[in-house]
């Protein structure tokens, strides 16, 4: 069968038994959403949010991209993120990077064939620069690339602290904490690598 064709007649059968289980539950979700967590997460097909972390429809307000980068200068990023802090109020930002990553993999040489592609990954090879010294000693490719995803989502974690959007959270007394994972596709598992949490108010004010 077509896949679009697929798709649709799942969706009727995934409604028809989503309403089964929960009456309320479209009328509930149609009323608003209230998520507590923003997910930052690589465009890769085979990391879907919500699936891996059981998560239900209204959990997650989501943003994905290419090996799951934090530019500042990104309107598409920066517009989910200031909506889900100010506007949504989420109490968790969570930016999770996976294991194979073809992102990270192609941030390690020039892919000109493909020029967004190339020029989106410029921000991901500031990371490895930062942190060649510990790639380059490694045997090879394939193990620069394990480690490489897990100091990207640590760095994007750590380009979030540092954008004004978040510190004025902070300051404002909000509880908002920020998370680097890592999803390992061979074990369906997620690595909790870092976590920020704002300095308790005592800390502040001293
Ligand atoms: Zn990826």
């Amino acid at each position: 069968m077509e896949v679009v064709k697929r798709l649709i007649l799942e969706n009727r059968a995934w409604a028809s038994e989503t309403l089964a289980r929960d009456p309320e539950g479209f009328a509930r979700l149609s009323a608003g959403q209230a998520p507590a967590v923003l997910w930052i997460g690589c465009s890769d097909s085979r990391v879907p949010a919500e699936l891996i972390t059981n998560a239900e429809p209204g959990d997650f307000f989501v943003h994905r991209n290419i090996a799951n980068l934090v530019v500042e200068h990104d309107p598409s990023l920066m517009s989910v993120l200031q909506y889900a802090v100010e506007v949504l109020k989420v109490d968790n930002i969570i930016v999770c990077g996976h294991r194979g990553c073809g992102g990270v993999r192609a941030a390690l040489a020039r892919v000109p064939d493909l020029p967004h592609v190339d020029a989106r990954l410029d921000s991901l090879r500031q990371v490895y620069r930062h942190h060649c010294r510990e790639l380059d000693a490694l045997p090879d490719d394939d193990a620069r690339v394990e480690r490489l995803v897990e100091l990207n989502a640590v760095a994007q974690v750590e380009r979030l602290a540092a954008l004004p959007l978040i510190r004025q959270a902070w300051d404002n007394g909000r509880p908002l904490q920020l998370h680097a994972w890592v999803y390992d596709l061979h074990t369906g598992l997620l690595d909790q690598r870092h976590s920020i949490a704002p300095a308790p108010a005592s800390a502040l004010a001293a």
